[in-house]
């Protein structure tokens, strides 16, 4: 089968790698990719949100199946197109992902489901927004309505902070994302993440994740798009996955099925965890990133045999073969970021790395210049290691780390502390 992944982040090297692996694969080609990609694939070069583009690359590439990353071509509509077009496509409709792109359609969805999560009101102006703020009081959460790339939400610890983000907002600090702003409870609990597959009916989980977004040790510092993850995330135990199933997913694919807009691809459960019982924080529609990675190399090349069943409409048959392994990623980043950070700076050591079924590290913003990896993004590397214990694969992943050498980077030393 010849497949076309589209992205060009960690996600998308972890993805290409599994399907790699798989025998069904003949041909990969990956869009854009990076440097890291285009070792273990082909790379081509076209606007992957652009439908028609796609659409057009696919029919002069022979392409049978394609494999969405990122969440802005969903958003898009560049499933419609490939679906229109008779291509078989991994991930969901534009009218689907709203379950990403709009917070107050999340809402909606858990109102009709009766999912459990955050209690909410819905605004269109700041008065309204603010006096409400003034009668809950803090404690609260405010939200840009639209895509804001993870910076759309203020979690207020008291009432001024909570009245500054909706004249923020309003104000059109997020474009038009913060045109609607939906205001929340703030949810106690510990935060996990499940990753759920689905083909429009049925829900299988492929793994939970436990992600750490702020920048520095210790979980201080600015957010980021996340600095290193784990799986499995032992606060989700067996029960309260099935809680979360039973109370929150599988009412959620019912409901998008019975409005005609069912949902496939991955569903990215963010939940909130309190005394056993888990409330939904949010839904993304496509794997996180880096919480991707730690999946792709626990599930191997069976992850290309059931992310092909989703879109084939086959998971009631499909079962994941679970090992009972461990793995972590931790992020290597430029010095600066999340804030303007170094470009170009040269990393070396990375050819001398074992690459194998438990050690991997997957690029980001990387390219490559006459053999020689430079770092052109802010998250440039996601070293990936998988054990029979959390413990040993953070061993593992820091080893490989300390043999990379790049002193325009950083990383964070503390991956995985709450679970250990
Ligand atoms: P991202 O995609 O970067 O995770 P987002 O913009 O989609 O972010 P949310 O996931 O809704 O936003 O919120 C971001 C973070 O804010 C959550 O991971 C959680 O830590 C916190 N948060 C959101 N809603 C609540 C809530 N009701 N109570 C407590 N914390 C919350």
């Amino acid at each position: 089968m010849n497949i076309l992944i589209l992205g060009s982040g960690g996600r998308e090297h972890s993805l290409a790698w599994a399907v790699m692996q798989n025998p069904k694969c003949d041909k990969l080609i990956v869009a854009p990719g990076n440097a890291g990609i285009a070792q273990i694939a082909d790379c081509a070069d076209f606007d992957i949100e652009d439908g028609g583009e796609v659409v057009n690359f696919v029919a002069a590439n022979a392409i049978d199946f394609v494999i969405v990353g990122p969440e802005a071509p969903l958003a898009n509509g560049v499933a419609d197109r490939l679906r229109e077009a008779g291509v078989l496509v991994f991930g969901p409709s534009k009218a689907a992902a709203r379950l990403e792109a709009s917070k107050s359609f999340t809402k909606e969805i858990c109102d009709a489901a009766n999912a459990p999560t955050a209690g909410y009101s819905h605004f269109t102006n700041a008065e309204a927004a603010k006096a409400h703020i003034r009668k809950e009081g803090a404690p609260i959460v405010v939200k840009a309505d639209g895509l804001a790339a993870g910076k759309g939400v203020i979690v207020a610890m008291d009432e001024q902070t909570a009245l500054d983000a909706v004249d923020d907002m309003f104000g059109g600090a997020f474009g038009g994302a913060g045109a609607e702003v939906v205001i929340e409870e703030f949810m106690e609990g510990e935060e996990a993440s499940f990753f759920i597959l689905c083909d429009g009916k049925t829900a299988l989980p492929v793994g939970t994740a436990q992600d750490h977004k702020r920048v520095g040790e210790g979980d201080t510092g600015p957010n980021t798009g996340g600095m290193g993850a784990y799986s499995p995330a032992p606060v989700l135990t067996d029960e309260i996955a099935q809680k979360a199933l039973d109370q929150i997913v599988q009412p959620t694919i019912d409901e998008m099925a019975k409005r005609g807009t069912p949902y496939q691809g991955v569903l990215y459960v963010g939940l909130m965890i309190k005394d056993g019982q888990p409330r939904l924080v949010e839904y993304n529609v496509r794997f996180g990133d880096p919480e991707c990675q730690v999946l792709m190399m626990r599930l191997g090349a069976q992850a290309f045999d059931l992310m092909h069943a989703a879109a084939e409409e086959r998971l009631h048959e499909t079962q994941v073969n679970w090992a009972n392994d461990h793995a972590i990623t931790v992020v290597m980043a430029a010095n600066g970021y999340p804030g303007a950070y170094v470009k170009g700076s040269l990393i070396e050591g990375l050819e001398t790395l074992v690459h194998d079924s438990k050690n991997m590290v997957f690029h980001a913003g990387t390219s490559s210049k006459g053999g020689a990896i430079t770092a052109t993004g802010g998250r440039v590397l996601n070293v990936t290691a998988r054990g029979d214990s959390l413990q040993e694969a953070r061993d593992r992943a820091y080893a490989m780390i300390d043999q990379i050498e790049w002193p325009e980077g950083f990383y964070r030393a503390d991956i995985g502390w709450r679970a250990l």
